[in-house]
């Protein structure tokens, strides 16, 4: 039913070499709009080893020593990725709705946030091109030296489908800021906007072969993980395949490897907390993008003393949600399905495990919300028991655990339970506990009367199983470079060798 969407033809084609080609492996993948479940496109290109090695050996050729690319000055650099982030800015409602037609999030809040984001990498990297000279030693031993942050070459981004947009800022500002060449493998379920990001790269004017687009499932993830041209993968989804991709890069060439994995966000309300705040961040950072969000504050510990208080204000927040929760496409929509049938299944199954073998007390919530599309009320379950899998496992979707305690240690010791280290939040007024705890949390990042939030200059990822290395900030930019050492004899006649 492609043709009934009418979806132009370059949404079907690899974006190689600046160019829109046909896929030559003959495998298609269909997408279907979780809003309605109706088919979007039954014809998006499953990218096989010969596109993928046309595509790798169009980014060497672009980053060849004495290409356009590495002889480009920073100035030209940095006003093509400025040009590419205006780009962004001004196609962000059509590049929206193509994320929107198969990941069903609208427009407000979540569409708008996770393109703002890109937007955000862009501009930020493109300010880091002539500011990342590497360092330079004097020659107190007779050698002068010099640092240099070079770039590592080819650059493969694996993205997940929950925040397409986004991911692409995280992964290509800094790898392209960095003098890298760079491969996007969007997710299967994600794929329009990605294809039509290509016509993008041409109108910013990046040479061929820099920024260029595959689409595929994991089969082409796969193949470019264990590429032996390809230097480095970054890798956004969940922790299994994470662990595969690192395996691949290990066993090929020992490619570089980022990973951003999974996440079961700890949020921790004590007594002295502003009511008010910690419920609107805990239900936000629950909801949004109906809760298929890695940094989502899904394990909400509430302090005895005001526990009765916040569920009950925290349930009559999940309700006002739930009143905003439709058609993605509506005014005043804040909530829309999950990103499929596949996902709504899972979601589904686990809410209906959770309840027959009494893992906790459902709440609020667990129902389907209508009889079309894939809509799942934001659902709450309290007093969970310690092992239950809807307590330990991420569930990626709108879905939270709320739990009592009473003591701090108690809380940190539960926080920190589990193999996920993604982000935590605690909400108080006190100062010197929110110090304590925030060092306390084992966690790449961690909120202080807030969660879910990101920072473009600040490292995000995540300790244990939530990944391994960091995006943003200048972390992003180490990352997406190797250090070389170059030591220039000063004084070779006084040389002791
Ligand atoms: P996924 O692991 O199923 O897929 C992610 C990407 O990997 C897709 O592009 C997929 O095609 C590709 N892939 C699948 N198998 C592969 C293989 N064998 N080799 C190489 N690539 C392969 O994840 P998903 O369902 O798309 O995303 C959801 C997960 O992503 C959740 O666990 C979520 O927490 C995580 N996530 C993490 C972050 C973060 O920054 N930490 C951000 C967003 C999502």
């Amino acid at each position: 039913m492609a043709d009934k969407m009418d979806l132009s033809p370059h949404l079907t084609q690899l974006f190689i070499n600046n160019t829109y080609v046909d896929c030559l492996n003959p495998q298609k993948i269909s997408v279907y709009n979780p809003a309605t479940g109706d088919l979007v496109s039954d014809q998006i290109p499953i990218a096989g080893p010969d596109d993928v090695d046309h595509a790798v050996q169009a980014a060497k050729n672009a980053f060849s020593p004495g290409s356009q690319w590495r002889k480009m000055s920073n100035v030209a650099r940095g006003r093509i990725l400025t040009r590419f982030a205006d780009l962004l800015e001004e196609n962000q409602d059509h590049l929206a709705y193509l994320t929107r037609l198969t990941l069903g999030a609208p427009y407000h809040p979540f569409g708008k946030s996770e393109i703002e984001m890109a937007i955000g990498c862009f501009r930020y990297y493109a300010g880091w091109v002539d500011k990342f000279a590497g360092q330079s030693f004097p020659a107190d031993d007779g050698f002068y030296k010099i640092v240099r942050n070079e770039p590592l070459g080819v650059v493969a981004g694996i993205t997940p489908w929950n925040g397409p947009l986004a991911c692409v800022g995280f992964k290509a500002a800094p790898a392209l800021a960095a003098g890298n060449v760079f491969i996007l493998k969007p997710s299967e379920k994600t794929p329009l906007m990605a294809a039509e990001l290509g016509k993008l790269v041409l109108e910013a004017g990046f040479p061929a072969g820099v920024f260029q687009v595959v689409t595929g499932d994991g089969s082409t993830g796969a193949l470019l993980a264990s590429h032996m041209k390809v230097d480095k993968v970054s890798f956004t989804g969940s922790i299994a395949t994470g662990k595969t991709v690192q395996a691949l890069a290990a066993k090929s060439n020992l490619k570089r490897c980022t990973l951003e994995l999974g996440g079961k966000s700890p949020a921790v309300v004590f007594d002295d907390a502003n009511l008010d705040n910690a419920v609107h961040w805990c239900v936000n950072g629950l909801t949004t993008n109906s809760g298929q969000v890695c940094i989502a504050s899904s394990r909400v510990y509430v302090q005895e003393g005001i526990y009765e208080k916040f569920l009950a204000a925290y349930q009559k927040a999940f309700e006002a949600k739930r009143n905003v929760m439709g058609d993605p496409e509506a005014t005043g929509t804040e909530l829309g399905p999950v990103v499929d049938k596949a996902q709504y299944d899972r979601i589904t199954k686990i809410i209906e495990r959770a309840q027959s073998e009494e893992e906790g007390t459902l709440l609020i919530g667990g129902r389907p919300k209508s009889t079309k599309g894939y809509y799942i009320e934001p659902t709450m379950f309290v007093d969970t028991k310690p092992n239950a899998p809807i307590y330990k496992e991420e569930i990626f979707g709108p879905v939270v655990v709320v739990n009592k305690f009473k003591t701090e240690d108690e809380v940190l010791q539960k926080a920190n339970d589990s193999r996920y280290g993604l982000m935590s939040g605690v909400f108080t007024e006190n100062l010197n506990r929110a110090l304590r705890i925030s060092s306390a949390f084992d966690s790449g990042m961690v909120g202080v009367n807030c969660i879910s939030m990101i920072n473009f200059a600040c490292p995000f990822g995540g300790t244990k199983e939530s990944g391994l290395g960091r995006e943003l900030g200048v972390n992003a930019l180490l990352a997406y470079t190797e250090s070389k050492t170059v030591l220039i004899n000063m004084n070779y006649k006084d040389s002791s060798w």
